[in-house]
């Protein structure tokens, strides 16, 4: 078996130098983490904010955090104090609780709005036609910065099976871009897991989220 540090150094081998890497570390011990910051990875990806908090009392800020889960209201005021872009906004009531809580610590939250590309009901993500206007919203609060979009995708099938989700994630991202909104820098399209990360960066991706492949099965 290959080490975390291995995988790591082989990941970042292959990617180009645009694209971000972000270690999806939700289950893994914070020594885990540790060893796969020592080989490169810049950002930590995390699913659950009280995991997320011992993680980060760990380890601090030798990486950057990312809240890739689904994020409820309640646990807005934890997170915005731990993470330095939350990927996953899909409705204007988080955008503004966000930024309620960002006020009350003088921070600016970078986020992505996460696409339900699969239009999957039950799903968390915003259908493709309902990004603009969040998008538009979310340009008028000022203690959130939309920074681009996040996909997952149906996880069903193989690595190819994902590549039309990733295409229309990638269309709506250009959708917004020619919006020119204020106060939106539409820079990362966050797309693509341990199976499905070639295909993503194909289709434009510049994040991706990588689990499985840098730490191994999870239990
Ligand atoms: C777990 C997870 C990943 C990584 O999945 P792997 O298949 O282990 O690479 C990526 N994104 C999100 C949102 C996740 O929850």
């Amino acid at each position: 078996m290959s080490s975390i540090k291995e995988n790591v150094r082989c990941i970042l081998n292959e990617l180009p130098p645009t694209v971000y890497l972000v270690a999806a570390a939700k289950t893994r011990m914070p020594i885990e983490i540790e060893e796969a910051i020592d080989a490169g990875v810049r950002i930590i990806g995390e699913n659950y904010v009280q995991e997320a908090e011992e993680a980060h009392l760990a380890i601090g800020n030798l990486a950057q955090w990312h809240f890739i889960g689904h994020l409820q209201t309640n646990k807005v005021k934890k997170a915005v104090e731990i993470f330095d872009m939350i990927e996953t906004v899909d409705s204007l009531e988080l955008a503004c609780e966000i930024d309620k809580r960002c006020k009350q610590i003088g921070k600016v939250m970078s986020v992505l709005i996460e696409v339900n590309s699969g239009c999957e009901s039950q799903k968390s993500g915003v259908l493709p036609e309902a990004v603009a206007s969040l998008a538009e919203a979310i340009s008028a609060l000022s203690n959130v910065r939309l920074m681009g979009l996040m996909t997952m995708g149906p996880q069903v099938g193989g690595p190819e099976d994902s590549r039309p989700y990733f295409v229309a994630t990638r269309r709506v991202f250009e959708e917004i871009v020619l919006l020119h909104l204020p106060n939106v820098e539409m820079k990362y399209l966050s797309m693509g897991m341990t199976n499905s990360y070639r295909v993503a960066l194909e289709e434009g991706a510049n994040m991706v989220r990588i689990g499985t492949l840098i730490f191994g099965e999870r239990d």
